[in-house]
Protein backbone atom coordinates (compact mmCIF):
# COMPACT_ATOMS: atom_id res chain seq x y z
CA UNK A 1 0.00 0.00 0.00
CA UNK A 2 1.22 3.49 0.02
CA UNK A 3 0.33 5.09 3.20
CA UNK A 4 0.22 8.74 4.53
CA UNK A 5 1.67 9.33 7.57
CA UNK A 6 0.98 13.17 8.66
CA UNK A 7 3.31 14.30 11.84
CA UNK A 8 5.67 11.14 10.24
CA UNK A 9 9.08 13.09 11.42
CA UNK A 10 8.15 13.49 15.03
CA UNK A 11 8.55 11.05 17.98
CA UNK A 12 5.37 8.24 17.24
CA UNK A 13 5.58 9.14 13.43
CA UNK A 14 8.77 8.24 12.54
CA UNK A 15 8.54 5.39 14.30
CA UNK A 16 5.19 4.10 12.69
CA UNK A 17 7.26 5.44 8.98
CA UNK A 18 10.09 2.74 9.82
CA UNK A 19 7.34 -0.21 10.92
CA UNK A 20 5.38 0.32 7.58
CA UNK A 21 8.78 0.77 5.72
CA UNK A 22 10.07 -2.62 6.92
CA UNK A 23 6.16 -4.29 6.35
CA UNK A 24 6.78 -3.29 2.46
CA UNK A 25 4.74 -0.12 2.16
CA UNK A 26 5.48 2.89 0.54
CA UNK A 27 5.52 5.87 3.10
CA UNK A 28 4.85 9.63 2.33
CA UNK A 29 5.73 11.15 5.24
CA UNK A 30 4.08 14.94 5.42
CA UNK A 31 5.48 17.21 8.39
CA UNK A 32 6.01 21.02 8.57
CA UNK A 33 9.20 20.19 11.53
CA UNK A 34 7.61 22.25 14.11
CA UNK A 35 8.44 19.47 16.84
CA UNK A 36 9.31 17.04 14.32
CA UNK A 37 13.20 16.50 13.18
CA UNK A 38 14.92 15.12 9.85
CA UNK A 39 16.94 13.60 12.28
CA UNK A 40 14.12 11.04 12.67
CA UNK A 41 13.69 9.68 9.71
CA UNK A 42 17.44 10.65 8.06
CA UNK A 43 17.85 6.54 7.94
CA UNK A 44 14.75 6.39 5.40
CA UNK A 45 15.64 9.49 3.23
CA UNK A 46 17.64 7.07 0.59
CA UNK A 47 14.86 4.58 0.71
CA UNK A 48 13.13 3.97 -2.69
CA UNK A 49 9.63 3.43 -0.63
CA UNK A 50 10.31 6.68 1.35
CA UNK A 51 8.84 9.99 0.36
CA UNK A 52 9.60 13.23 2.90
CA UNK A 53 7.06 16.34 1.49
CA UNK A 54 7.66 19.34 3.97
CA UNK A 55 4.04 21.10 4.19
CA UNK A 56 1.78 22.35 6.80
CA UNK A 57 -1.49 20.30 7.14
CA UNK A 58 -3.11 23.83 7.59
CA UNK A 59 -3.00 24.15 3.37
CA UNK A 60 -4.65 21.57 1.68
CA UNK A 61 -2.60 19.42 -0.24
CA UNK A 62 -3.12 16.73 -3.02
CA UNK A 63 -1.53 13.22 -3.09
CA UNK A 64 -2.05 9.80 -3.75
CA UNK A 65 -2.11 7.24 -0.75
CA UNK A 66 -4.53 4.41 0.34
CA UNK A 67 -4.37 5.14 4.49
CA UNK A 68 -4.05 8.32 6.11
CA UNK A 69 -2.23 7.81 9.62
CA UNK A 70 -2.91 11.47 10.94
CA UNK A 71 -0.61 12.23 13.68
CA UNK A 72 0.55 15.83 13.19
CA UNK A 73 -0.01 17.88 16.37
CA UNK A 74 2.60 18.99 18.81
CA UNK A 75 1.61 16.68 21.50
CA UNK A 76 4.04 18.23 24.21
CA UNK A 77 2.35 20.84 26.35
CA UNK A 78 5.60 23.18 26.09
CA UNK A 79 4.44 23.30 22.40
CA UNK A 80 1.08 22.95 21.74
CA UNK A 81 1.02 25.83 24.56
CA UNK A 82 3.99 28.00 22.63
CA UNK A 83 1.49 29.13 19.90
CA UNK A 84 -2.61 27.92 20.94
CA UNK A 85 -3.94 29.42 18.13
CA UNK A 86 -1.32 27.52 15.95
CA UNK A 87 -2.72 24.35 18.03
CA UNK A 88 -6.36 24.97 17.37
CA UNK A 89 -5.40 25.91 13.47
CA UNK A 90 -3.73 22.60 13.42
CA UNK A 91 -6.19 20.45 14.63
CA UNK A 92 -9.31 22.15 13.19
CA UNK A 93 -8.30 22.95 9.73
CA UNK A 94 -5.38 20.66 9.50
CA UNK A 95 -7.62 17.45 10.70
CA UNK A 96 -10.47 19.08 8.02
CA UNK A 97 -7.66 19.32 5.11
CA UNK A 98 -7.10 15.28 5.88
CA UNK A 99 -10.70 14.14 6.23
CA UNK A 100 -10.92 15.99 2.93
CA UNK A 101 -7.93 14.29 1.75
CA UNK A 102 -9.34 10.60 3.06
CA UNK A 103 -12.52 11.58 1.38
CA UNK A 104 -11.68 11.94 -2.08
CA UNK A 105 -8.66 9.04 -2.02
CA UNK A 106 -11.31 6.71 -0.29
CA UNK A 107 -8.26 5.86 1.64
CA UNK A 108 -9.00 4.74 5.50
CA UNK A 109 -7.79 7.68 7.89
CA UNK A 110 -6.93 6.83 11.68
CA UNK A 111 -6.57 9.69 13.89
CA UNK A 112 -4.08 9.94 16.61
CA UNK A 113 -6.40 11.39 19.34
CA UNK A 114 -5.69 11.22 23.24
CA UNK A 115 -6.34 10.98 26.84
CA UNK A 116 -6.24 14.29 27.30
CA UNK A 117 -9.96 13.97 26.00
CA UNK A 118 -10.61 13.22 29.02
CA UNK A 119 -9.49 15.80 30.38
CA UNK A 120 -8.85 15.82 34.22
CA UNK A 121 -11.51 12.48 34.72
CA UNK A 122 -13.96 12.18 37.43
CA UNK A 123 -13.62 8.26 36.27
CA UNK A 124 -10.49 5.90 36.97
CA UNK A 125 -9.83 4.48 35.26
CA UNK A 126 -11.02 5.94 31.84
CA UNK A 127 -13.02 4.28 29.39
CA UNK A 128 -13.71 4.91 25.72
CA UNK A 129 -17.29 5.63 27.30
CA UNK A 130 -16.64 8.31 29.51
CA UNK A 131 -16.96 11.79 28.13
CA UNK A 132 -14.41 13.88 29.78
CA UNK A 133 -13.96 16.95 31.89
CA UNK A 134 -12.18 19.31 30.04
CA UNK A 135 -12.12 23.09 30.58
CA UNK A 136 -13.14 24.79 27.44
CA UNK A 137 -10.86 27.93 28.10
CA UNK A 138 -7.65 26.56 30.37
CA UNK A 139 -4.59 26.96 29.04
CA UNK A 140 -4.44 22.98 27.89
CA UNK A 141 -7.61 23.73 26.23
CA UNK A 142 -6.03 24.63 22.40
CA UNK A 143 -4.83 20.42 22.86
CA UNK A 144 -7.74 18.93 24.41
CA UNK A 145 -10.53 20.70 22.67
CA UNK A 146 -8.55 20.54 19.82
CA UNK A 147 -8.54 16.79 19.67
CA UNK A 148 -12.19 16.55 20.48
CA UNK A 149 -12.77 18.62 17.32
CA UNK A 150 -10.79 16.44 15.58
CA UNK A 151 -12.69 13.30 16.71
CA UNK A 152 -16.00 15.06 15.90
CA UNK A 153 -14.87 15.78 12.47
CA UNK A 154 -13.72 12.39 12.03
CA UNK A 155 -16.92 10.89 12.93
CA UNK A 156 -19.06 13.15 11.00
CA UNK A 157 -17.21 12.82 7.82
CA UNK A 158 -17.92 9.03 8.27
CA UNK A 159 -21.63 9.14 9.13
CA UNK A 160 -22.39 12.22 6.57
CA UNK A 161 -19.28 11.21 3.85
CA UNK A 162 -18.80 7.31 4.65
CA UNK A 163 -14.81 8.20 5.62
CA UNK A 164 -13.57 4.73 6.81
CA UNK A 165 -12.05 6.36 10.20
CA UNK A 166 -10.71 4.77 13.11
CA UNK A 167 -9.59 7.11 16.41
CA UNK A 168 -6.92 5.97 18.68
CA UNK A 169 -7.18 7.64 21.98
CA UNK A 170 -2.75 7.78 22.91
CA UNK A 171 -1.72 7.50 26.67
CA UNK A 172 1.48 9.24 27.38
CA UNK A 173 3.85 7.48 25.20
CA UNK A 174 7.73 7.57 25.48
CA UNK A 175 10.92 6.27 23.99
CA UNK A 176 13.85 7.36 21.85
CA UNK A 177 13.70 10.49 19.25
CA UNK A 178 11.80 12.62 22.15
CA UNK A 179 13.13 15.67 21.60
CA UNK A 180 16.14 16.88 24.01
CA UNK A 181 13.91 19.59 25.08
CA UNK A 182 10.64 18.36 24.84
CA UNK A 183 8.94 19.72 28.31
CA UNK A 184 6.88 15.93 28.64
CA UNK A 185 7.82 14.43 31.74
CA UNK A 186 9.81 11.26 31.11
CA UNK A 187 12.61 13.00 28.57
CA UNK A 188 12.63 16.53 31.15
CA UNK A 189 14.06 13.69 34.06
CA UNK A 190 16.08 11.67 32.22
CA UNK A 191 17.71 14.68 30.69
CA UNK A 192 18.18 16.70 34.28
CA UNK A 193 19.46 12.55 35.69
CA UNK A 194 21.94 12.77 32.97
CA UNK A 195 23.16 16.30 33.08
CA UNK A 196 22.86 15.88 36.75
CA UNK A 197 20.97 18.77 37.35
CA UNK A 198 17.85 18.67 39.41
CA UNK A 199 14.73 17.00 38.65
CA UNK A 200 11.69 19.26 38.49
CA UNK A 201 8.42 17.49 40.12
CA UNK A 202 5.37 19.78 39.66
CA UNK A 203 2.83 20.19 42.84
CA UNK A 204 3.51 17.26 44.90
CA UNK A 205 4.33 14.37 42.56
CA UNK A 206 1.10 12.76 43.61
CA UNK A 207 -0.55 13.33 40.23
CA UNK A 208 -0.36 10.14 38.17
CA UNK A 209 0.27 8.49 34.41
CA UNK A 210 0.82 5.50 32.83
CA UNK A 211 4.13 5.35 30.93
CA UNK A 212 3.42 3.25 26.97
CA UNK A 213 6.84 2.42 25.15
CA UNK A 214 6.78 3.46 21.62
CA UNK A 215 6.87 -0.11 20.16
CA UNK A 216 4.05 -1.00 21.86
CA UNK A 217 2.03 1.95 20.82
CA UNK A 218 2.94 1.92 17.14
CA UNK A 219 1.59 -1.72 17.25
CA UNK A 220 -1.58 -0.80 18.82
CA UNK A 221 -1.96 1.96 15.89
CA UNK A 222 -1.31 -0.48 13.17
CA UNK A 223 -3.17 -2.97 14.57
CA UNK A 224 -6.38 -0.77 14.40
CA UNK A 225 -5.81 0.92 11.25
CA UNK A 226 -6.06 -3.05 9.49
CA UNK A 227 -9.09 -4.07 11.82
CA UNK A 228 -12.31 -3.59 11.93
CA UNK A 229 -13.31 -1.57 14.80
CA UNK A 230 -13.73 2.33 14.30
CA UNK A 231 -13.73 2.73 17.59
CA UNK A 232 -12.34 5.51 19.71
CA UNK A 233 -9.74 2.77 21.18
CA UNK A 234 -7.60 3.61 24.14
CA UNK A 235 -3.78 2.60 23.85
CA UNK A 236 -1.60 2.94 26.75
CA UNK A 237 -0.15 0.88 29.10
CA UNK A 238 -2.21 0.49 32.37
CA UNK A 239 0.76 0.54 34.58
CA UNK A 240 -0.10 3.59 36.81
CA UNK A 241 2.87 5.60 38.90
CA UNK A 242 3.09 8.81 40.36
CA UNK A 243 5.57 11.35 39.23
CA UNK A 244 7.08 11.17 42.60
CA UNK A 245 7.56 7.33 41.69
CA UNK A 246 8.72 7.67 38.17
CA UNK A 247 11.37 10.52 39.81
CA UNK A 248 12.56 8.22 41.89
CA UNK A 249 12.40 5.28 39.88
CA UNK A 250 14.71 7.51 37.15
CA UNK A 251 16.85 8.86 39.56
CA UNK A 252 17.61 5.58 40.90
CA UNK A 253 18.41 4.33 37.05
CA UNK A 254 20.51 7.13 36.31
CA UNK A 255 21.75 8.79 38.77
CA UNK A 256 21.18 8.47 42.65
CA UNK A 257 23.14 11.62 43.44
CA UNK A 258 20.77 13.78 41.03
CA UNK A 259 18.13 15.80 43.56
CA UNK A 260 14.11 16.42 43.14
CA UNK A 261 12.87 19.76 43.20
CA UNK A 262 9.24 20.96 43.55
CA UNK A 263 8.22 23.58 41.32
CA UNK A 264 4.32 24.58 41.36
CA UNK A 265 2.03 22.68 39.20
CA UNK A 266 0.72 24.23 35.95
CA UNK A 267 -2.73 24.64 35.70
CA UNK A 268 -5.65 22.21 34.87
CA UNK A 269 -3.28 19.51 35.14
CA UNK A 270 -5.14 16.22 35.39
CA UNK A 271 -4.84 14.66 38.43
CA UNK A 272 -4.78 11.02 37.46
CA UNK A 273 -4.31 8.87 34.55
CA UNK A 274 -5.17 5.06 33.45
CA UNK A 275 -6.52 3.78 30.42
CA UNK A 276 -9.15 1.05 31.01
CA UNK A 277 -7.68 -1.34 27.51
CA UNK A 278 -10.56 -3.72 27.29
CA UNK A 279 -11.44 -2.75 24.36
CA UNK A 280 -8.19 -2.50 22.92
CA UNK A 281 -7.71 -6.26 24.13
CA UNK A 282 -11.25 -7.52 22.61
CA UNK A 283 -10.86 -5.60 19.39
CA UNK A 284 -7.34 -5.58 18.99
CA UNK A 285 -5.75 -8.26 21.13
CA UNK A 286 -3.47 -5.91 21.57
CA UNK A 287 -1.76 -5.51 24.75
CA UNK A 288 1.67 -3.14 26.00
CA UNK A 289 4.38 -6.21 26.20
CA UNK A 290 7.27 -3.60 27.47
CA UNK A 291 6.78 -2.65 31.04
CA UNK A 292 7.96 1.04 32.27
CA UNK A 293 11.55 0.02 33.42
CA UNK A 294 12.30 -2.14 30.78
CA UNK A 295 11.23 1.01 27.85
CA UNK A 296 12.86 3.46 30.03
CA UNK A 297 16.25 1.37 29.79
CA UNK A 298 15.98 2.42 26.53
CA UNK A 299 14.69 5.63 26.35
CA UNK A 300 17.65 6.35 29.05
CA UNK A 301 20.42 4.79 26.30
CA UNK A 302 19.07 7.18 23.59
CA UNK A 303 19.20 10.10 25.60
CA UNK A 304 22.64 9.83 27.02
CA UNK A 305 23.78 8.62 23.15
CA UNK A 306 22.62 11.84 22.31
CA UNK A 307 23.83 13.72 24.71
CA UNK A 308 27.52 12.36 24.28
CA UNK A 309 27.17 13.39 20.49
CA UNK A 310 26.21 16.72 20.75
CA UNK A 311 28.48 17.41 23.35
P1 LIG B 1 5.62 15.16 18.12
O1 LIG B 1 5.49 16.59 18.49
O2 LIG B 1 6.95 14.51 18.25
O3 LIG B 1 5.12 14.93 16.63
C1 LIG B 1 4.17 15.73 15.99
C2 LIG B 1 4.64 15.95 14.56
O4 LIG B 1 3.67 16.72 13.87
C3 LIG B 1 5.95 16.73 14.48
O5 LIG B 1 6.83 16.09 13.58
C4 LIG B 1 5.54 18.10 14.01
O6 LIG B 1 6.56 18.77 13.29
C5 LIG B 1 4.32 17.75 13.15
N1 LIG B 1 3.38 18.86 12.99
C6 LIG B 1 2.84 19.63 13.96
N2 LIG B 1 2.02 20.54 13.43
C7 LIG B 1 2.01 20.34 12.07
C8 LIG B 1 1.36 20.96 10.99
N3 LIG B 1 0.54 22.00 11.16
N4 LIG B 1 1.60 20.49 9.74
C9 LIG B 1 2.46 19.45 9.53
N5 LIG B 1 3.11 18.82 10.53
C10 LIG B 1 2.88 19.27 11.79
O7 LIG B 1 4.53 14.39 18.97
P2 LIG B 1 4.27 12.83 19.16
O8 LIG B 1 4.47 12.53 20.59
O9 LIG B 1 4.98 12.03 18.14
O10 LIG B 1 2.71 12.78 18.88
C11 LIG B 1 2.18 12.37 17.64
C12 LIG B 1 0.66 12.38 17.71
O11 LIG B 1 0.21 11.51 18.75
C13 LIG B 1 0.09 13.76 18.01
O12 LIG B 1 -1.09 13.95 17.24
C14 LIG B 1 -0.26 13.68 19.48
O13 LIG B 1 -1.32 14.52 19.80
C15 LIG B 1 -0.63 12.21 19.64
N6 LIG B 1 -0.43 11.78 21.03
C16 LIG B 1 0.83 11.60 21.52
C17 LIG B 1 1.00 11.23 22.85
C18 LIG B 1 2.36 11.01 23.46
O14 LIG B 1 2.45 10.72 24.65
N7 LIG B 1 3.44 11.09 22.71
C19 LIG B 1 -0.13 11.04 23.66
C20 LIG B 1 -1.38 11.26 23.13
C21 LIG B 1 -1.53 11.60 21.81
N1 LIG C 1 5.75 17.06 35.07
C1 LIG C 1 6.66 17.22 36.09
N2 LIG C 1 7.90 17.69 35.78
C2 LIG C 1 8.29 17.98 34.53
C3 LIG C 1 7.36 17.80 33.47
C4 LIG C 1 6.10 17.34 33.79
O1 LIG C 1 6.36 16.96 37.26
O2 LIG C 1 9.45 18.40 34.34
C5 LIG C 1 4.43 16.53 35.40
C6 LIG C 1 3.25 17.31 34.82
O3 LIG C 1 2.88 18.37 35.68
C7 LIG C 1 2.20 16.23 34.72
C8 LIG C 1 2.99 14.96 34.42
O4 LIG C 1 4.32 15.24 34.82
O5 LIG C 1 1.55 16.07 35.95
C9 LIG C 1 2.98 14.56 32.97
O6 LIG C 1 3.35 15.70 32.20
P1 LIG C 1 3.57 15.62 30.63
O7 LIG C 1 3.79 17.02 30.18
O8 LIG C 1 4.60 14.61 30.31
O9 LIG C 1 2.21 15.03 30.05
P2 LIG C 1 0.67 15.35 30.29
O10 LIG C 1 0.50 16.29 31.44
O11 LIG C 1 0.21 15.95 29.01
O12 LIG C 1 0.10 14.02 30.58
Amino acid sequence: MRILVTGGAGFIGSHLCDRLIESGHEVICLDNFYTGHKRNIQHLLSHPCFELIRHDITEPIKLEADQVYHLACPASPVHYQSNGIKTIKTNVMGTMNMLGLAKRLKARFLLASTSEVYGDPEIHPQSEEYWGNVNPIGIRSCYDEGKRISETLAFEYHRQNAVDIRVARIFNTHGTRMLENDGRVVSNFIVQALKGIPLTVYGDGSQTRSFCYVSDLVEGLIRLMNGEHVGPVNLGNPGEYTILQLASTIQNMVNPDAEIVFKPLPQDDPRRRQPDISKAKQWLNWEPQVQLEEGLTKTIAYFRDYLNNSK
